[in-house]
């Protein structure tokens, strides 16, 4: 099998690195990544400047870029010849529960890799500070065993979050739904060393808003391992009762 691992905290990263050895044995991993941290870049393509590769080991590239600029050139590029089995996208520093799935690099990785239409799952583990990937690295893996003869579900992606937790306190992994919550409003205005202003996006406490026991939010706080199937039509069908009466005849 080929595999093709990318991710949003840059090549360099302790998650890409704990996913490239729990992988190894699938076969041959080929490894295109943002050359620095592209957190929260979400599915960010770049057009307006050039983009620059770097071949810094076999099988393993940087591009100035976004997640989904790696991806784009890996697949459509470097990898041409050898177009990958699967996309996988981890593990990221830190979780993609709920809203954070519209912000993320790491999912629109995998969000690309669906569009392009490689079976495509995103790694995240939901902690902080000192990372351990060991769990998350080993769930990766055993998840693409438990695909083996199977097939994603159409225009779908796995979006995973494990908690961080040793593995022995983990109580095992279920399938989610997209959970919702906000990040306070909080902006944070400071003064630099000059004098003049600058402002912090975020800091503050979280709102919950969808936080059921069925949620990813929910599976993470009862020490469970999240998969989400994410699909790329956002469409709300069920709005489509209620905006029928919507008057649109604007001419
Ligand atoms: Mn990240």
């Amino acid at each position: 099998m080929r595999l093709l691992l990318c991710n949003d905290d840059g090549i360099y990263a302790e998650g890409l690195r704990a996913l490239e050895e729990s992988l190894a044995r699938f076969g041959d991993l080929f490894v295109v990544a943002p050359d620095r941290e592209q957190s929260a870049t979400s599915h960010a393509v770049t057009l307006s400047r050039p983009l620059r590769v770097e071949q810094v080991a076999p099988r393993r590239w940087t591009v100035d870029g976004t997640p989904t600029d790696c991806v784009l050139l890996a697949v459509n590029g470097l990898l041409r010849e050898t177009r990958p089995d699967y996309v996988v996208s981890g593990i990221n520093h830190g979780q993609n529960l709920a809203d954070d799935v519209t912000y993320s690099g790491t999912v629109s990785a995998a969000m690309e890799g669906t569009l392009l239409g490689i079976p495509s799952i995103a790694v995240s583990l939901a902690g902080r500070e000192p990372f351990d990937f060991s769990a998350a690295a080993e769930f990766a893996a055993s998840l693409l065993d438990a695909l083996a003869g199977r097939r994603l579900p159409r225009n779908t992606l796995l979006n995973v979050n494990v908690p961080p937790l040793p593995r022995e306190l983990i109580k095992g992994a279920r399938i989610t739904r997209q959970g919702q919550r906000r990040y306070g409003d909080t902006i944070v205005e400071k003064l630099d060393p000059r004098g003049r202003k600058y402002y912090w996006i975020g800091g503050g406490e979280m709102d919950l808003v969808d936080c059921g026991e069925e949620t990813d939010v929910g599976a993470i706080r009862s020490g469970m391992i999240s998969v989400t199937p994410l699909h790329l039509d956002l469409t709300n069908y069920t709005s489509f009762d209620e905006l029928a009466g919507l008057r649109l005849d604007w001419r």
